[in-house]
């Protein structure tokens, strides 16, 4: 009975621990952050991680903030007015609608959709492809056990 006691308490001391460093991270996290910001104002390189295994890289250079990432690239925009997730999440949405507008933004957004819907129609033939066999519509099936391939695949959404 006593040593049920004492496992609650423990239990609880450990969910303030574990809350005080969430805490603690989430402070970290902001000032690694704002630390990003100066890098890349001062013309620097940054990394931003994404949901691949290699993180994003974005760059100021005069008046374009570029990324890696296929968003930016895929936007159909001058790069003075191309924005991305990772540009937004490092700079903020309203710096970033100052810098791109309205319109930068939304085909931000667009892209984004397509690229995530796109990414929704190759799981669900993957998983159609599981069920039935792997030539039906005239593609190689992928090597689903090689890191490398979900890896590559991964790099279309940012
Ligand atoms: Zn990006």
């Amino acid at each position: 009975m006593l040593s049920f006691g004492n496992t609650n308490v423990g239990s609880s001391l450990i969910a303030i621990n574990l809350l005080t460093t969430y805490e603690q991270h989430l402070r970290n996290a902001a000032s690694v952050l704002q630390d990003k910001l100066v890098k890349l104002d001062a013309g620097e390189p940054v990394l931003m991680p994404g949901s691949g295994p290699k993180p994003y890289v974005l760059q100021r250079k005069g008046n374009v903030y570029s990324c890696t990432c296929s968003i930016w690239r895929s936007i159909d925009e001058i790069e003075q007015r191309r924005t991305c997730k990772h540009l937004r999440q490092l700079r903020g949405e309203k710096a970033e609608t100052g810098r791109v507008g309205e319109d930068g933004i939304r085909k931000s957004d667009e892209k984004l959709k397509e690229l995530l819907e796109a990414d929704m129609r190759i799981r669900q033939m993957h998983a159609a492809q599981g069920n039935h066999s792997g030539s039906m519509l005239g593609r190689r099936p992928m090597e689903s056990s090689s890191q490398d391939s979900a890896g590559s695949k991964r790099q279309c959404i940012p």
